[in-house]
């Protein structure tokens, strides 16, 4: 640290030439060392940095334009116009047949939740949901809430490579099943469900409507809803470079879905609230940077190196995930190292300038393991030494070269001080 600040991983003394070169004021070397020693980000699960072209497309619906998209003056026209731009740029990422399939909201979370409980509202009838074991919080926390108030739910069970078995998805079915709920990337793991089988079978055998929880894979595998039985999916703004606090879900043209947010007719009554018009333009631009696949190679190679190198390189280390990585992300690796607290990983890592997660974000600050790998049946020696890496766009052969220099021997001295080790060389 100096002053205070994380100077990164690079030396001190390099920082300190800077320094006495140049005696500027503080905060002007503040900013030269963000240029110079940025942190190595690893946690593009968790969320992304915002890609400078998104920045500029929302730049000007900030500063210039002010308009309500709702209102009839010229000012409001332009960012109503602002908006369809961005439906478009939205529904060309996911495949979708028509851009007004497309309905703006705040986050990933509040498409799933809407999804759900949408769903119900419109099948007052039917009291069975179905979605698995893995899913994000923002799809297992309203199905646990949901089974208080009365509604049963089959929970899929995965093997150990985090796969579904579809003949349990088929099976789960019932004439009162209101929704299926099936992930397509898991957020742990970056383990891929086979979205448009389910989506067959859901409705060859079934009359629910099928949700996917799209927000790990946008931007990160091409899909096409178009082609497929999908009717509800979730994406989120800030997984894909666009900020935090935007988000969007696809209705499949045919599908009904009563409203979450009650108010006015924005969004044809679909979601009410003034359209956050900068967040939109910025989730617009960032699908059209997403739907150019350039880089995309290059992350899931440095994906590769740095998971093959770990597995090879470093003892009692284990993948958690299936193996075959055309049915993973390209930008996760999800590795458990035994004997050892993900969370001392995680700090030394830290400290190295290197940003990683123990399994998803929101168990960083509790102690079990993550049910995503409980219900994977991962060891618990195992599942508390998980890190997930997951790369982005920004990333760099140098910064992986770097995370692979200095992790062996963070494990190697933490697996010395670590008392369940010490237990099992005992045995
Ligand atoms: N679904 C999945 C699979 C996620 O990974 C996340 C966030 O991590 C969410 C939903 C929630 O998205 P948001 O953070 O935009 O609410």
């Amino acid at each position: 640290m100096v002053n205070g600040v994380f100077v990164g991983h690079y030396h001190y003394s390099l920082f300190a030439i800077y320094y006495s070169l140049f005696t500027i004021h503080y905060f002007t070397i503040y900013d030269l060392r963000f240029t110079i020693y940025p942190m190595i980000y690893l946690d593009n699960n968790a969320t992304t940095r915002v890609a400078p072209e998104v920045i500029a497309a929302m730049q000007p619906y900030l500063a210039d334009y002010y308009g309500n998209p709702s209102s009839a003056h010229s000012l409001g026209r332009e960012m109503k116009l602002a908006v369809e731009r961005a439906r478009e740029q939205v529904a060309k990422v996911l495949g979708a047949a028509d851009p007004n399939e497309i309905v703006f909201t705040s986050c990933g979370s509040e498409s799933d939740n809407w999804a759900i409980r949408g769903v119900l509202e419109e099948n007052p009838n039917k009291k069975h949901i179905v979605t698995t074991q893995v899913e994000h919080e923002a799809v297992r926390n309203v199905c646990k809430r949901l089974e208080h108030q009365g509604y049963e739910v089959t929970w899929l069970s995965v093997d150990k490579n985090g796969e579904l078995d579809l003949d349990e998805v088929r099976t789960s079915l019932r004439d009162d099943t209101a929704l299926v709920s099936v992930m397509l990337a898991n957020n742990e793991t970056g383990v891929l469900f086979p979205i448009a089988e389910v989506g067959r079978i859901v409705h060859e055998h079934s009359n629910a409507i099928f949700h996917v929880d799209g927000v790990q894979a946008v931007g990160k595998i091409p899909i096409e809803l178009k082609s497929t039985e999908v009717d509800l999916f979730a994406l989120s703004g800030h997984k894909l470079h666009a900020p935090q606090g935007v988000g969007a879900m696809y209705v499949k043209s045919e599908v009904r879905l009563a409203p979450f947010i009650i108010g006015g007719s924005q969004e044809s009554g679909r979601r009410a609230g003034t359209s956050a018009v900068p967040n939109i333009v910025a989730l617009g631009a960032a699908c059209a940077l997403a739907a150019n696949s350039e880089g995309h190679e290059t992350i899931r190679t440095l994906r590769d190196r740095l998971e093959d190198e770990i597995l090879a390189r470093i003892p009692n280390t284990c993948l958690n995930g299936i193996a075959d990585r055309n049915k993973r992300l390209p930008n996760t690796s999800n590795i458990s190292f035994e004997h050892v607290e993900g969370e001392n990983i995680l700090r030394h890592l830290n400290a190295e300038g290197i940003c990683v997660s123990t399994g998803s974000a929101c168990h960083s600050t509790t102690h079990e393991s993550s049910p995503t790998l409980q219900a994977m049946n991962v060891p618990y020696v195992a599942a508390q030494g998980s890190i997930r890496f997951s790369l982005g766009r920004y990333n760099t052969p140098e910064e992986i070269e770097y995370t692979l220099k200095v992790l062996p021997g963070i494990i190697e001295q933490l697996v010395e001080m670590s008392p369940y080790a010490k237990g099992a060389r005992a045995l």
